[in-house]
């Protein structure tokens, strides 16, 4: 089934200066439009359409004949869930049970942020870092280009895009600069939070 660009949750100017409004529309209007149109193109008349997006992801994850479709559903719903990953005034720490299971699985809230950092900087060239669940237990994980967490059996809470058009318009080469202000500035606890308490529900 057709699926339908999100509106970004927060205005095009209220991530400045962290993301600006240039950032934004091109990466909204255009490169994540672009990938919900090439998938909706791609979907419309095959056996596939019948499905909701995360269903024909997982259905043809490692499909090598389908990989164009793959790439396009797994960037129009991996953008989808960065937006929400994100928010003005975010950043700091989670509370309540997902703070309570990031110090049990990572040993501290500071370990987990060196090694989230770690895995979004070292993602050689395009793609993801993300915070899942996997089989009860908290990990971190980066995914190259397209691939997403939702093809691997496993629940992401949160995750920042490392592709260079979500920063190079701000940060240039600075890939750790902005992966430094994700986490102080706009990490949207309460998103993961409450994708951490609906999975274990
Ligand atoms: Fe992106």
């Amino acid at each position: 089934m057709s699926y339908e660009l999100p509106a970004l949750p927060f205005d095009y100017t209220a991530l400045a200066p962290y993301i600006t409004k240039e950032t934004l529309e091109f990466h909204h209007d255009k490169h994540h439009a672009a990938y919900v149109n090439n998938y909706n193109n791609a979907v419309k008349d095959t056996e596939l359409d019948s499905q909701p997006i995360e269903a024909v992801i997982k259905a043809i994850a490692g499909d090598a004949s389908k990989a164009g479709l793959f790439n396009n559903a797994a960037q129009a719903w991996n953008h989808s869930f960065y937006w929400n990953s994100i928010k003005p005034n975010g950043g700091g720490a989670p509370t309540g049970a997902l703070a309570d299971k990031i110090a049990a699985d990572f040993g501290s809230f500071e370990n987990f942020v060196a090694e989230f950092k770690q895995a979004a900087a070292t993602q050689f060239g395009s793609g993801w870092a993300w915070l899942v669940l996997d089989n009860g237990s908290l990990k971190i994980t980066k995914t190259g280009n397209a691939d997403t967490p939702i093809a691997h059996g496993q629940t992401p809470l949160l995750t920042i895009d490392v592709w260079e058009h979500a920063y190079y318009l701000d940060y240039q080469n600075r890939r750790p600069d902005y992966i430094s202000t994700f986490v102080e500035k706009l990490a949207n606890w309460d998103f993961a939070s409450a994708n951490y308490e609906a999975a274990i529900a």
